[in-house]
């Protein structure tokens, strides 16, 4: 099987672990320590942020984030209901109520026209989510969120490198939530990053990322233990360093993919929009005009031709059945997106005849679906 993802795990790495374990600081109680901090500079310049504070993993970040936003209970935060849970999971775990926008059904992100039309007093934040790697169309949410006080939090967990007019997720809005969970772009096994250029808030993510102590035994606000190990970091710094070769990685993969399954009439291709830079977490194409049935089906006989396809996501948050008790919501373009899409292997560790035997199953897959 060719997996849908899988991380790139070197020598380098494995050193990098050895080095922390015969040091003997395994970790830090602010957060901060040698290989956190060292991983954070160099997070920080990556990205082009003034700060950066490593956490333990993406829904931490992204947890710490509102709360160092300012969300309260009875706050609204407008969320996308096409991703991961975790984008939603945090604002109800913050005591706010996630509103669910829907989506551009073109690059699958928060449309920023819906998320306008659901902003009211109660609003607090939004998290637009740059999915599959393509970044949101971000201008529109600042500028809406600029006019009425509301906190931008990217939730940049699948789009490290990914680029919006020349700049980096990460520095796109007032916060930015990073994940380096085992699948994503790069990897710490588990971890997480906030980038920001706001002191202010860099201060209360701190605090936040541990018991909200200002000095050892001084709490001075409710947090948590959010901490990044030392292992961890250090994996982090190897990982970081070997970003730009697996991004270029992915995106050659992805551009045969698109050359080479262009003609395949019943499938639409992801977009890179002109001014935007993808980084290509995720290779997703969608069956036009088609149901879940028949999507599924297409999953299951590409995994019989040992091609690891898999459905990001089958089941938009608001279809849950834990959201679902927090109402109805009317979101046409997801709940079609939930039922046509289909992502494909794309990552570094690919071989170029893997990439034929893509094509070539997709090819044979798609038309075996038009004849039953
Ligand atoms: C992975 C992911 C998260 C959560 O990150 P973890 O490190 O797994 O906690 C949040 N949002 C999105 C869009 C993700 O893909």
């Amino acid at each position: 099987m060719i997996p849908i993802n899988r991380p790139m795990i070197g020598e380098e790495e494995i050193q990098a672990v050895i080095k922390v374990l015969r040091s003997g600081i395994l970790t830090e109680k602010s957060g901060c320590g040698p290989f956190a901090s060292k991983f954070e500079k160099a997070f920080a310049d990556y990205v082009g942020s003034k700060y950066a504070i490593s956490l333990n993993n993406g829904t931490s970040a992204l947890h710490a984030a509102l709360i160092a936003a300012g969300v309260r209970p009875k706050d609204e935060v407008i969320v996308p209901s096409f991703t991961f849970v975790a984008t939603a999971e945090v604002v109800v775990l913050a005591g706010a109520r996630p509103v669910f926008v829907d989506i551009d059904p073109k690059t699958y992100c928060m449309n920023p026209e819906e998320a306008k039309n659901v902003i009211n007093r109660r609003t607090k934040a939004m998290i637009p989510v740059h999915l599959y790697g393509h970044p949101c169309d971000m201008n529109p949410l600042i500028e809406c969120a600029r006019e009425h006080g509301i906190v931008v939090i990217e939730d940049a967990a699948q789009a490290h490198g990914a680029e919006y007019k020349g700049k980096k997720a990460g520095v796109l809005g007032d916060l930015a939530c990073f994940s380096f969970y085992a699948t994503k772009n790069m990897t710490t096994g588990e971890g997480g990053m906030i980038t920001t250029n706001n002191e202010e808030l860099t201060e209360k993510v701190r605090l936040i990322r541990s018991h909200g102590e200002k000095k050892p035994y001084e709490t001075v606000m409710i947090g948590h233990n959010y901490r990044l190990p030392e292992i961890e970091a250090a994996i982090g710094i190897v990982q970081l360093g070997r970003l730009p070769k697996f991004l270029e990685a992915r995106r050659k993969n992805a551009t045969f993919l698109v050359k080479e399954l262009l003609s395949v009439e019943s499938l639409q291709m992801p977009m890179e929009h002109d001014e935007c830079k993808h980084s290509w977490y995720l290779f997703t194409v969608r069956l036009k005009e088609s149901n879940s049935k028949i999507r599924n089906k297409m999953v299951k006989k590409l995994r019989e031709e040992h091609v690891g396809a898999a459905v990001y996501y089958p089941i938009p948050i608001h279809k849950m059945p834990y959201y679902k008790l927090l109402g109805k919501v009317n979101l046409p373009e997801t709940e079609e997106a939930a039922q046509q899409v289909i992502s494909l292997p794309v990552h570094p560790a690919i071989q170029e005849v893997e990439l034929d035997h893509i094509v070539s199953a997709v090819k044979k897959v798609v038309a075996s679906l038009a004849i039953n």
